[in-house]
C-alpha cells in the first residue's frame, strides 16, 4: 500500500482493529448529504488483504498530486491544514485529480459528477464525524508527531517481540 509524508493531518485508521464494517463511510454520506449512501462517502473501506480491511480518506500529501494535476485549477490546498478544497464552479469532473491519487482518496460524486475529497469535517465543532462513530475506535485524526510516535513504538515491539499493544500509542 502507497505510503504518504504529509506533514499536515490525516485520519488514519488501523487495520488491526477495522472490521470492515462501513459504518464509517454511511457516517460521511450522511454528515456531507443528509443521506446514507456510501457512494457519498469521503473514506473508502479497502481490503489490505485477504484478512484486513483498512480505511482511507484524503492523506494530504505534501505538493498534492491532485492539486497539480487539475486542468482547471479546482484544486487548492490550504497551507496551514493541508486539507485540499474543491472548487465546484471550476471542476468538471474529468477526474485527473483521481488518477493521481495513490490512495485513491478522491471521488466522482455519481449525482454531481463532480469531484469530491475528505475535509476532516473542519465545519463540525466536533471533529470528523467517522473517527467520532467507529465502533472499533480505529480512526484517529493523527498529527505527524503521533504518527512518527507510532512507527517508533511499532519498531521497538517488533524488534523486543512485544505485543505492539503494550507501546502503541493511540
Ligand atoms: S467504521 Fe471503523 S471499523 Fe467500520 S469500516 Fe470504518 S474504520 Fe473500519
Ligand atoms: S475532476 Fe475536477 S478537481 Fe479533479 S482534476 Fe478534473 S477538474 Fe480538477
Amino acid at each position: 500500500m502507497a505510503t504518504s509524508t504529509s506533514k499536515y493531518a490525516y485520519i488514519d485508521c488501523d487495520p488491526n482493529l477495522c472490521v470492515g464494517c462501513q459504518l464509517c463511510e454511511y457516517i460521511c454520506s450522511f454528515t456531507k448529504t443528509g443521506e446514507y449512501n456510501s457512494y457519498h462517502s469521503r473514506i473508502r473501506t479497502v481490503r489490505v488483504d485477504e484478512v484486513l480491511i483498512t480505511a482511507i480518506a484524503c492523506r494530504t500529501c505534501e505538493n498534492a498530486p491532485c492539486v497539480i494535476v487539475c486542468p482547471r485549477d479546482a484544486l487548492t490546498q490550504d497551507p496551514v491544514t493541508g486539507i485540499i478544497d474543491i472548487n465546484a464552479t471550476k471542476c468538471d469532473g474529468c477526474a485527473w485529480c483521481i488518477e493521481a491519487c495513490d490512495f485513491g482518496a478522491i471521488s466522482i460524486n455519481p449525482q454531481t459528477a463532480l469531484a469530491e475529497i475528505c475535509d476532516q469535517c473542519k465545519d463540525e465543532p466536533d471533529g470528523p464525524q467517522c473517527v467520532k462513530w467507529c465502533p472499533k475506535e480505529a480512526l484517529t485524526l493523527t498529527t505527524p508527531d503521533q504518527r512518527a510516535q507510532k512507527s517508533r513504538a511499532k519498531l521497538i515491539s517488533e524488534t523486543l517481540n512485544i505485543p505492539q499493544k503494550a507501546t502503541d500509542p493511540k
